[in-house]
């Protein structure tokens, strides 16, 4: 695939899809965010920025990334699953399509610097690495806790020369790390860009990243076609904030292929602050700058959230998930912490493939999916990340139950 579109028919030019989405900021904010929206509609018409990106993409972050059929998998769960391989990308995983883009718009608009909160610390190296690309500064904000358990990525950053902030207050987990980047953010909105790391946040976001992500979607449709003469019965992928599946899902929304959004159960669905099921537990409620489904309190503060997954913990969700959530073109599933935690060693151990714990979520909802009603049919699953991060943590809290001992 050599030439990639950054055009789709959504949101409209307020930055709603349906009820879900809009701009909900301070007012000296809104003038600097409609800046960056009409910088960015301008250039994703511009040939020359669509070739810039699409030479990053092909030479640098080494796409298109391949999907595998997960033969041995398949046999043993009785459907075809078929793997998009976004963990094979440069810094290991999705977040890399978006970060590139933004960092050349960045770049573009004459920004110093651009600064951005992360979970997993997987959207802060590849924000890092755009940084380095491009020789922009970057500071990263991160809960503590994630600064404990995603150790390798933090030093990651902090070779590529990037500032990590570390966000003390609450969990210490993803969203005390938005406050705090949206706090250092309204220091100087004029010099430093934000560069969210999900599609989330106030419009033009989760129409840009969306439209950055929507690379893996517009392969894997056409090397699918390539693979089978066909396209998938079924697509599946993790939801956090979104924007892997919304990569995956747009090129396919007007297919008949059916869509699965996967969200972390956690420890316990049925307890608010054990899992991070947004669309399955949530309602909808405003939540930094935009509508969405969201875990909130009776107030409407964002509830405390958990997923084993760092990547995963966060109370809101894009807001064209909610959209597609409720005209129902994409169903919302969860898996929970112990099957995801089992799929992350099968995957290791049956195809030689050690996914990211976000990523083993979606695949644990395809198998599962497999031996139920998807028994025979055929599936893709987006891998959006590799596992490298986890190792430690995983062989630590879950190695003695699915028998990896060091
Ligand atoms: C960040 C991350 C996610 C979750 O983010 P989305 O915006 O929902 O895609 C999923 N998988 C991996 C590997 C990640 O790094």
């Amino acid at each position: 695939m050599t030439s990639y579109t950054l055009n789709y028919a959504m949101p409209d030019a307020n930055g709603y899809f349906g009820e879900y989405g809009g701009s909900f900021i301070p007012p000296e904010l809104q003038t600097i965010m409609d800046e960056i929206t009409q910088a960015y509609l301008e250039i994703r018409q511009d040939q020359a920025f669509i070739a810039e990106l699409t030479d990053l993409y092909i030479h640098y972050v080494g796409r298109p990334s391949p999907i595998f059929y997960a033969k041995n998998l398949s046999k043993k769960y009785g459907a075809d699953i078929y793997l998009k391989r976004e963990d094979l990308n440069h810094t290991g995983a999705h977040k890399i399509n978006h970060c590139l883009g933004e960092a050349l718009l960045a770049k573009k608009m004459g920004k110093k610097k651009l600064i951005a909160e992360t979970g997993a610390g997987q959207h802060g190296v590849a924000l890092a690495t755009a940084a380095a690309l491009t020789g922009l500064e970057c500071d990263i904000y991160m809960g503590e806790v994630d600064i404990a358990k995603e150790h390798p990525n933090v030093v990651r950053m902090k070779i590529l020369g990037a500032n990590v902030i570390p966000a003390t207050h609450g969990r210490k987990t993803l969203k005390e790390a938005v406050d705090a980047a949206f706090g250092g953010y309204l220091k100087d909105p004029v010099n430093q860009f934000y560069a969210i790391g999900s599609v989330v946040g106030p419009h033009p976001f989760p129409m840009m990243v969306r439209d950055f992500q929507s690379v893996v979607g517009q392969e894997a449709r056409a090397q699918f076609a390539d693979m089978t003469g066909k396209l998938p019965d079924h697509i599946m992928a993790c939801v956090g904030g979104g924007s892997n599946a919304m990569g995956i899902f747009t090129a396919f929304l007007d297919d008949p292929v059916k869509l699965y959004g996967v969200e972390p159960a956690g420890r316990n669905l049925e307890i608010m602050g054990e899992h991070a099921a947004t669309m399955t537990k949530g309602k909808p409620g405003v939540m930094h700058g935009f509508k969405s489904y969201m875990l909130s309190d009776e107030n409407g503060e964002p509830e405390e959230v958990y997923s084993v997954a760092s990547g995963l913990d966060y109370p809101s969700v894009g807001p064209q998930h909610s959209y597609l959530k409720d005209i129902g073109r994409v169903n919302y599933t969860t898996i929970n912490d112990d099957e995801a935690m089992s799929m992350f060693f099968e995957l290791a151990k049956v195809e030689g493939i050690i996914p990211a714990i976000e990523s083993a979520h979606a695949v644990a909802y395809a198998v599962k999916f497999a031996q139920n009603e998807g028994r025979g049919s055929s599936i893709l699953v987006n891998l959006s990340g590799r596992g490298d991060k986890d190792i430690d943590f995983a062989v630590e809290n879950y190695g003695k139950k699915f028998g990896v001992i060091l």
